[in-house]
């Protein structure tokens, strides 16, 4: 028996998230006793594959038809049913994403698997098979029963620690024919601008109101350029049109689980915090020692932002020199 993990790759690097669902199937297998295989799609280095053993994984199984790359759904899931059932697996593990979300739907219907998703935890085998869910954007916590003989499970961003101490996986290339007849036909992608996709970013710098005009968001991308960071924004400052609304953040924008979210000038609105409560560290600055974001935030400076960022900016370059 063995459980089976989902890798997602963006341009042949395999995904932070995908190492994590990895590293939570390998706690897992150290309770059960499985073994862990992991499938991987499109053109991906055999460096990057090394990782996922790293992770825990002992065999990856790598599809290599590139055209894995474009994200058909169709083409994804039935490629994960194959794998699946080649590796008689019990439990498939992924990491929670818009891809991820439409994939397992799909294997959880042709496999009769029961699917709980937003997994925070590793399942209670004691009596059942339980597993506790993030729900509400995070506000609480949910527990679910699977009675199912296949499950899946889709873990939250950043709600495990990534995990080193395994060695390298066998890598063994899975003949899998890339499906033709699935129906839909990728014949375009385009990406949206920005060097960092704030949904996968893994630290995002962010503005609000606070900054008074989109002429002073030069300070923001300052710091981000230094971070390596993504940008993004609340909700009325790409209402006013001073960012675009891909930047939006929040229960109507992107949510958004980096290991470092920095709001600059943003109050803390619920709406806002809606799509940050996953991320693991939250810095406020806010030059208002009231503003509600302080309470959700792990550090605060309570500043003007014009004269704190420069002075971040400045030290976040020192450090790298
Ligand atoms: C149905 C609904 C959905 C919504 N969805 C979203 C959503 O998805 N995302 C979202 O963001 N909002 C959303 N909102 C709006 C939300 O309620 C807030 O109005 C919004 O988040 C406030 O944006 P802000 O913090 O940028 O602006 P403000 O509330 O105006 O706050 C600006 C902050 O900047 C601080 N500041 C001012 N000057 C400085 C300075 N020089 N240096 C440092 N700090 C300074 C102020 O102290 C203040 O805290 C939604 C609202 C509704 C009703």
């Amino acid at each position: 028996m063995s459980i089976l993990v989902y890798l997602e790759q963006v341009e042949g690097s395999i995904k932070k998230s995908s190492l994590e669902a990895v590293s939570y199937a390998k706690s897992f297998a150290e309770k059960t006793g499985e073994g862990i295989s992991a499938l991987a799609l499109g053109a991906i280095e055999a460096a990057e594959l090394a990782k996922v053993g790293k992770a825990g994984a002992e065999k990856v199984l790598h599809i290599t038809d590139e055209r894995f790359a474009e994200g058909n759904i169709q083409a994804h899931s039935r490629a994960l049913v194959a794998a699946f059932q080649k590796e008689g697996a019990k439990t498939l593990v992924l990491a929670k994403s818009s891809l991820g979300d439409a994939v397992a739907a799909r294997v959880s219907v042709i496999l009769h698997a029961g699917l709980v998703s937003n997994v925070v935890e590793l399942p209670d085998t004691n009596s059942g098979f339980k597993v506790r869910r993030s729900i509400y954007t995070g506000k609480a916590f949910a527990q679910t029963s699977i009675n199912t003989d296949y499950k899946i499970l889709s873990i939250k961003k950043n709600a495990v620690d990534l995990r080193t101490d395994g060695s390298d996986a066998s890598v063994e290339t899975f003949d899998f024919a890339y499906p033709e007849d699935t129906g839909v036909k990728v014949t375009a992608v385009e990406k949206a601008k920005g060097d960092i996709l704030l949904p996968e970013a893994d630290i995002v710098v962010s503005g609000g109101r606070g900054l008074k005009g989109p002429e002073n968001w030069v300070i923001l991308e300052d710091l981000a350029a230094e971070l390596g960071a993504a940008l993004g924004c609340s909700k009325p400052v790409s209402d006013l049109g001073w960012r675009p609304h891909h930047e939006h953040v929040g229960q109507t924008g992107i949510k958004v689980s980096p290991s470092l979210y920095i709001a600059v000038g943003i109050s803390g609105a619920i709406q806002h915090l809606a799509g940050v409560n996953g991320s693991r560290v939250i810095v406020v600055i806010n030059n208002d020692p009231a503003a509600p974001f302080f309470k959700a935030g792990d550090y605060g400076i309570v500043g003007d932002a014009f004269e704190v960022l420069p002075k971040l900016t400045e030290a976040v370059r020192a450090l790298k020199k």
